[in-house]
């Protein structure tokens, strides 16, 4: 089929050189007013030329189906666009299925992951009878689907190693069996110390040098407050670094509510700076799990040099 999307390799190689690509995670609305916000924040992420975007795969059933109608109009938009898709309560039939869908839905990018216990997401992982147990599983059966050939397949690494991983060493070998399985490319878990991506990049390439060629990109999290980073990182595992926390807490002064704004600066700050040692260090792109919300985003590509100042009188996004 001719029409299909460019796959995000190929995007993030044309990039001209001395321009870092930036793309963003969506996640599918959940209802009327959820989506318009969705649409705007697409809007905006197109109109500043987004690499990609990528919507996720919920735990529940109508979101379900909402992620595939999502990156359909967002690839229309026209958006290059990376849909994820998780093990979680399928069959290796209904997998198939989906696959085939999203490919006869012109899709052509696929984030293929395990996904968490449903329930208790840091609980013991056991796929559902008939189902498949590893993300690597998932990639072989794309492999064997021949409406899916034209699949870039990207997965998830984890700059802190996954927290069912026994030891480091153990979680950066799984990620290279799934470089090497046939995926392109990984997408970080977020992090707030540079010096986990910086590790992970290392152990990559020092287990597999070829594999380690691969893009790695840096999954980010703009920090706007200090209930939702705390909330982040107990679900994500990953790390908050002491000296952020201290910053975020003098900023909040005991009222968070009161003082948003002086937390929000403080956590733009710290994003950006986080953003401009990964630039210098040649990260392929930057992606940020943006909830939704385009304006923190925007304000640190604007502090990066990569985007104009948010303009108030858009009117979007108060919460964020
Ligand atoms: C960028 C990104 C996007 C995400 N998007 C979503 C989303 O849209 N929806 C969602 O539900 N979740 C999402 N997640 C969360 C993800 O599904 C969970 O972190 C999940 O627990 C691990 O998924 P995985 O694909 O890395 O699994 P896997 O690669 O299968 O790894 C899972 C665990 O098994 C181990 N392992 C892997 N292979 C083997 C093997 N052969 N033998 C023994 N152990 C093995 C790994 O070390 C790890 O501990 C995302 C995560 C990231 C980083």
């Amino acid at each position: 089929m001719e029409n299909y999307q460019l796959g995000i390799t190929d995007v993030l190689r044309r990039t001209p050189a001395g321009r870092v690509p930036f793309s963003v995670e969506f996640m599918p609305p959940r209802d009327d007013t959820a989506e318009q916000r969705l649409n705007r924040a697409a809007a905006t992420f197109h109109d500043l030329g987004a690499s990609f975007v990528s919507v996720t795969y919920g735990a529940g059933g109508s979101t379900r189906a909402r992620t595939q109608r999502v990156a359909e109009q967002l690839a229309q938009k026209p958006l290059t666009t990376l849909v994820h898709l998780t093990l979680v309560e399928h069959t290796e039939d209904e997998l198939r299925d989906i696959l085939k869908a999203y490919a006869h839905a012109g899709l052509s990018n696929l984030l293929a992951l395990r996904g968490d216990p449903p329930g208790d997401p840091l609980g013991e992982w056991t796929p559902v009878e008939g189902g498949l147990r590893y993300a690597s599983e998932l990639i072989e059966l794309v492999r064997s689907i021949d409406e899916c050939a034209h699949f870039d397949i990207g997965i998830a690494s984890f700059p802190e190693g996954h927290y069912r991983a026994s030891t480091l060493e153990e979680d950066t070998l799984h990620t290279v069996n799934k470089l090497r399985a046939g995926a392109n490319y990984s997408i970080t878990q977020m992090f707030f110390d540079p010096e986990y991506y910086l590790r992970l990049r290392d152990r990559i390439a020092a287990l597999d040098p070829v594999q380690g060629e691969k893009p790695i990109i840096p999954g980010l999290m703009p920090i706007t407050s200090l209930r939702s980073v705390r909330r982040q990182v107990e679900l994500s595992g990953a790390h908050l670094p002491r000296e952020l926390e201290e910053r975020l807490e003098k900023a909040a002064r005991g009222d968070e509510q009161a003082n948003r704004d002086d937390i929000r600066k403080v956590g733009i700050e710290y994003s950006t700076a986080m953003a401009e040692r990964l630039i210098a260090e040649g990260v392929p792109d930057l992606h940020f799990m943006t909830l939704n919300f385009a304006r923190a985003t925007q304000e640190v590509l604007h502090n990066l040099g990569m985007a104009p100042a948010w303009d108030a009188a858009h009117g979007q996004d108060v919460l964020r």
